[in-house]
């Protein structure tokens, strides 16, 4: 038997952020030995919000830079199958057999989708965005994945993807696995600002690809507690974000400790607890560095991955296709139509 499946992805829009690596990139790390991995690079998920000229263009380059940031963080290029979304047309076509499963209510009761308009700054919902969770639930049941890691702001759509794979099997016949979500330990990550979710249209995002400077600059800049105008007033931990990312990234468990302490008591300054942040950060961060190094010197392999995967993916999701079309009975109908339109030929051919 094959090993289970895992499907997760981006969006190509940019570099890939810490965020993006607490709340999907690590499990990808733990989990792609284990399972036999997809990873999505969602182009016609990016279209929901941008679908500019200008950001189609910069689709082909982002999506050799996220995989590499992908590859950087430690996934193993021989063990995971990458793949460009627009390039199989085919996930197309399930996603207008999924729409007809899931209600409109149901869709706008999916938290996400208003936040995605809100930052893209837009006030009404596009067709596309609102149906953002059924397109997910293609690409996931396309390669029937049966788990997927991801962040928090997307388990609600991975909710509504086991709704469709189980409306689908009632309706038509087992086809589908009803995946399970795999949620992070750090479930969002905030950003610098402290304003909400880590996101690089918000502008508060630190890249796994940020050198050591942007990295010491980004976290001197950091917003923490507002009401600490000096280093002896005492601060509040809970909540911010400086100490949010020692809990995550810092391993030195008892200096983050003592430096809660000391910040609870007033007893040390702003910038120190920054200072041992980017010090933290910047070790995090060099070994994912090293590996990027080695991947951009080898010019031309990323891409082939992409291409190699990209063809895999699509003939995986083809298979999915004639099965589906078949369990539904669509093969059927248009076979009966082609047999009676040949009988009427002949019929007209060789007159009695
Ligand atoms: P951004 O939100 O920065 O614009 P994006 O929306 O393009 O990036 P997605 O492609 O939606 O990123 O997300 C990819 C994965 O990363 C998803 O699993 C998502 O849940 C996760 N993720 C993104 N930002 C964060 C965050 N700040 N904290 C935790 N997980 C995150
Ligand atoms: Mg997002």
């Amino acid at each position: 038997m094959s090993a289970p499946r895992m499907l997760t992805g981006d969006r190509p829009t940019g570099r890939l952020h810490l965020g993006h690596y607490v709340g999907s990139i690590a499990n990808r790390v733990k989990l792609h030995q284990r399972y036999e991995s997809f990873f999505i690079i969602a182009d016609l998920h990016m279209l929901t919000t941008k679908n500019t000229r200008e950001d189609i263009e910069q689709v082909s380059r982002n999506a050799r830079e996220m995989v590499t940031d992908i590859l950087a963080a430690g996934v193993d290029p021989a063990r995971a199958t990458f793949y460009l979304q627009s390039a199989i047309p085919e996930v197309g076509d399930l996603n207008t057999l999924f729409q007809n499963l899931v209600t409109v209510p149901r869709l706008e009761r999916v938290p996400s989708i208003k936040d995605m308009a809100r930052d893209a700054g837009k006030e009404e919902i596009p067709y596309g965005l609102l149906g953002y969770p059924v397109l997910q639930a293609a690409d996931i049941l396309s390669v029937k994945g049966q788990v997927v890691p991801v962040g928090k702001d997307n388990a609600a759509h991975v909710e509504v993807t086991r709704e469709i794979a189980r409306r689908f099997n009632h309706l038509y016949g087992e086809v589908f696995p009803v995946p399970e979500l795999i949620s992070s330990e750090t479930p969002t990550l905030v950003g610098t600002d402290g304003q909400g979710k880590m996101n690089k249209s918000r502008g508060n995002a630190i890249a796994l690809s940020d050198d050591p400077a942007a990295v010491r600059r980004k976290v001197m800049g950091m917003y923490t507690d507002p009401n600490r105008v000096r280093a002896d007033v005492p601060g509040t931990v809970e909540g911010n974000p400086v100490f949010a990312y020692h809990d995550v990234f810092n391993p030195d468990r008892g200096q983050v400790e003592e430096l809660k302490a000391r910040y609870r008591a007033g007893r040390v300054g702003d910038v120190e607890v920054k200072e041992k942040l980017a010090v933290a950060l910047n070790r995090f961060l060099d070994p994912i560095r090293e590996r990027r190094a080695r991947f951009e010197a080898d010019s031309g392999l990323v891409d082939q991955l992409i291409v190699e995967g990209t063809e895999r993916t699509r003939a995986e999701v083809r298979r999915t296709l004639v099965e589906v079309r078949r369990a539904m009975g669509l093969t059927s109908a248009y076979s009966q139509v082609r047999r009676r339109a040949e009988r009427h030929r002949k019929a007209v051919a060789t007159p009695a």
